[in-house]
């Protein structure tokens, strides 16, 4: 059933692998951070949405069990919540690893990197959320003033030069993968609003 999307995956993670090494001095992911899995509401497609959760049943029982309980929980608290609802990700462990690591969408995929944003009708670029943390580019840029020179200085050859969103993604699909369908975008907890986890 996933077999275009798992090609599609090899595809956009060898191309990652690619991104990640480019902007390696400014880097900072290693195993065991998990700022971005601690805050967010993790837009995902149908698609990313209908992968993830067939990867529950293979986990063990206990586990699935308390993925279960803290989404219903998180649900419980978002109803109560007036804005956007921003939250620890079900999926992440005591341990701060991904229950669903090889299952993961995109936006987990490509958190970390500084990519090219239109924003506005000007070209600009766009650094990860956790330079505000001290992490991904932290050493070099407050975050505010991003100069491409900069980049240059590091030796690192230039950020993605396009939007890492989801619909950028969707709209620029390689065409041997154009029979693909994302579907809606929904945060990650919407998914769960309309249609319960059995
Ligand atoms: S699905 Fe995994 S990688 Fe993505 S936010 Fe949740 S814990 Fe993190």
């Amino acid at each position: 059933m996933f077999s275009l999307y798992k090609k599609y995956l090899d595809v956009i993670d060898a191309q990652l692998a690619e991104e990640f090494k480019s902007q390696k001095p400014f880097i900072k992911c290693k195993k065991g951070c998990s700022l971005c899995c601690e805050i967010g509401d993790y837009p995902l497609s149908r698609l990313e949405m209908e992968y993830l959760m067939a990867g529950l049943p293979e986990l063990d029982i206990q586990i699935q069990k308390k993925i279960r309980l803290s989404i219903k929980a998180l649900l419980a608290e978002k109803q109560k919540a007036d804005e956007r609802f921003m939250h620890r990700c079900p999926f992440l462990s005591d341990e701060k690893l991904c229950y669903l690591y090889e299952r993961r969408g995109l936006v987990c995929r490509t958190y970390g990197l500084a990519s090219f944003e239109n924003y506005k009708g000007k070209t600009c670029i766009k650094l990860p959320e956790c330079v505000k943390d001290g992490l991904n580019y932290s050493d070099a840029f407050d975050g505010k003033e991003v100069e491409i020179e900069k980049f240059k200085n590091f030796g690192v050859v230039a950020p993605v030069k396009h939007s890492l969103s989801l619909n950028y993604y969707e709209k620029n699909l390689p065409s041997d993968f154009s029979g693909l369908e994302f579907g809606e975008i929904r945060p990650l907890l919407d998914w769960f609003i309309q249609k319960a986890l059995k």
